[in-house]
């Protein structure tokens, strides 16, 4: 006999077994449908590769998944002929998972577990999920490059370690017997069985069979009948779902074929499905899920659709179709033009794989622009939350295609009291007043410091409506883009903030007016705060506040920017404010008033002081402030 060897799972596996009981306690049955893609999976492995090699199919040339119950045992086992693990594999792939970032997603979980299960649909359900009805899982599998007695067996109870040895099949593929739990013998039932698999089954290529008893006909004239006796039958129709006309397929269908390719438990937002024929000759179907996986954010995770080409499956992942601003989409792509041979490299620099990138993004958006229409707006919503900061990449990725995109962004601004994301750059356009040209927006570091910033202060009184942002990306993408629709996109922060016909003559003359009624206070201001300022002007933003700073570099680095760049270990040029005052503030006339010279300076350095606050830059020397705020106030 062989030796047994005894492996630990990988922390996170136990995690995720954990997880898997606690979230699919109400859908059980969706091992079969994991278990049955993964099957699939298999033979679509080896079918790409018995493309170059036909001699790998050896005597088993016909690709099938079998599952058979046995109620005596039972057990329930799902067979296929597909490319098979060798033990090496086996250890890797059913020990680990191979995802990174699956250890932070973990450590991230709350202990609790309605909100904990619902992730599980961010990352996937797989193979595991068999242990939430079996308390015994065997894996009997034979690599396609291995022999007879090169077989392995893999066995848990999937409480934390497995055991693997050496093992003898006689036909390629895998095995998957799951010893089922006392309670889950309804997976053992016929019906319950059939009706399950079809489900599971019946959009997938490859032909699922179950055993059926044949009583054969008694023949006229004839005493003896011949015996009973079994054979495999197969019990879907084995057609690809995408291959077939949109109009024959059920919403239930698209939905199961979804979950198929996913891995994910929850179902789509939405999807769009098209056959084109013509100079190309291809047919898509694209998804979006409903929720962001765990790692939407790490930009070397895998995405991008399958590839098959003429029907066969060349390669999961195939991201040279899908801009990385579409990462979550997931689908199949099924390419007439394409080569059976095609490798990532060929994609890469493919004038067929280029123009199927184009003809791809433009229906991914336009499905988008579709679930922005619908009459059930909680859709759109749940999109935005989930997807629209990546959406935005796309503002800079893709130029071809930045009106489309900007008409899918959503923004909170001054027109609600709430942080809200649901403005479209249509519904500001429309409420803009006659005179004004621009589109003003700010960029802050949460919704209040923007809702109440006084940089916007003006404009509110005014009625102009500002966007209002504070998403990491925001200050990136609002940086790369300078207008839509003829409309510049103006940076409230920004030093020139021009106000064009909102200001009106008479305005700019009182500005003016103050100007020059200030210019002894504006001095001795600049004189007092000396080279922490590079000017100090009157405001025309400020309402309520008495002062505010403006960065002096055009608008390069806004206090945003500057964290995270100097967060990333660079360099800045010293920052050089130019600080701007409110006369009308009580403050700022308190602070005019006073005769003694170094009152006088501490009134200045507290303006300029809390003018950084309020921009979020954060002091170089908060207990000096502090202590400075405290002697004014016992002052
Ligand atoms: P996923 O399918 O999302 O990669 P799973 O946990 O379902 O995750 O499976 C892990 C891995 O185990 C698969 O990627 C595959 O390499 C291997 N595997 C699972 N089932 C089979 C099978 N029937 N035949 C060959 N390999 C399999």
């Amino acid at each position: 006999m062989s030796e047994v060897e005894k492996h630990g799972f990988q922390t996170e596996v136990k995690q995720l077994l954990n997880l898997l009981a606690n979230s699919l306690y109400s859908n059980k049955d969706v091992f079969l449908r994991e278990l049955v893609s993964n099957a699939s999976d298999a033979i679509d492995k080896l079918r790409f590769i018995s493309l170059e090699h036909p001699e790998v199919l050896g005597d088993d040339p016909e690709f099938r998944i079998r599952i058979s119950a046995d109620k005596d045992a039972k057990t329930l086992t799902i067979s296929d002929n597909g490319i098979g693990m060798t033990k090496d594999e086996a250890i890797a792939h059913l020990g680990t998972i191979a995802k990174s970032g699956t250890a932070e997603f973990f450590k991230n979980l709350t202990g609790d577990q309605v909100k904990d299960s619902q992730l599980i649909g961010q990352f996937g359900v797989g193979f595991y999920s068999a242990f939430v009805v079996a308390d015994k899982v065997t894996v009997v599998s034979r690599s396609y490059k291995s022999e007879a007695q090169d077989a392995v067996c893999w066995v848990s109870d999937g409480s934390g370690e497995y055991e693997v040895s050496s093992t003898t099949k006689s036909s390629r593929g895998t095995d998957i017997i799951l010893s089922l739990r006392d309670d889950e013998s309804e997976f053992l039932e016929d019906w319950t069985l059939r009706s399950n698999i079809s489900k599971y089954s019946d959009h997938i290529s490859v032909p699922v069979q179950m055993l059926e008893t044949v009583k054969p006909e008694k023949k006229e004239g004839e005493d003896s009948q011949e015996a009973e006796y079994t054979e495999w039958k197969q019990i879907n129709d084995a057609k690809a779902l995408w291959t077939k006309n949109p109009s024959e397929i059920t919403e239930d269908e698209y939905k199961e074929f979804y979950k198929h390719i996913s891995h994910d438990y929850e179902d789509p937002l939405t999807w769009t499905h098209n056959h084109v024929e013509g100079s190309q000759e291809y047919t898509s179907l694209m998804y979006v899920p409903k929720r962001a996986p765990f790692d939407l954010f790490n930009r070397e995770q895998k995405h991008g659709l399958k590839l098959y080409v003429q029907r066969v499956f060349i390669m999961d992942d195939a991201d040279q179709f899908m801009p990385g601003y579409l990462r979550f989409i997931k689908g199949v792509l099924d390419s007439n033009d394409l080569p059976l041979n095609v490798s990532r490299e060929i994609l890469q620099s493919n004038k067929v794989s280029s123009q199927l990138k184009k003809a791809c993004t433009k229906k991914a958006l336009q499905m988008i622009a579709k679930l922005a229409k619908d009459e059930d707006k909680s859709k759109y919503t749940t999109f935005w939350s989930q997807f629209g900061n990546v959406l935005k990449e796309g503002l800079v990725e893709d130029y071809e295609n930045r009106d489309e995109i900007f008409d899918l962004i959503r923004f909170a601004s001054t027109a609600n009291d709430n942080s809200e994301q649901n403005v479209s750059l249509a519904d500001y356009i429309s409420r803009m007043p006659e005179k004004q040209k621009n589109i003003y927006y700010i960029v802050a570091e949460s919704y209040n410091a923007a809702a109440s910033s006084p940089y916007i202060e003006n404009l509110k009184k005014k009625g102009v409506e500002v966007l209002l942002m504070w998403e990491r990306v925001d200050e990136w993408v609002m940086n790369q883009v300078s207008e839509y629709k003829e409309k510049k996109f103006i940076n409230v922060c920004s030093s020139d903030l021009d106000l064009g016909e909102l200001e009106d003559k008479a305005e700019k003359e009182e500005q003016e007016a103050k100007t020059n009624e200030n210019k002894d206070l504006l001095e001795r201001i600049k004189n007092a705060l000396g080279e922490s300022v590079s000017e100090v002007k009157v405001s025309s933003r400020l309402v309520d506040t008495p002062s505010c700073v403006i960065c002096n570099d055009n608008g390069m680095f806004t206090a945003q920017m500057r964290k995270l760049l100097e967060a990333s270990g660079q360099k800045l040029p010293e920052e050089k404010y130019v600080l701007e005052i409110n006369p009308d503030h009580e403050i700022i006339k308190k602070l005019s008033a006073e005769a003694d010279e170094g009152r006088f300076k501490n009134w200045c350095e507290l303006v300029l002081d809390q003018a950084l606050l309020a921009d979020q830059r954060g002091l170089k020397d908060p207990v000096a402030y502090i202590k400075l705020v405290n002697s004014l106030l016992l002052g």
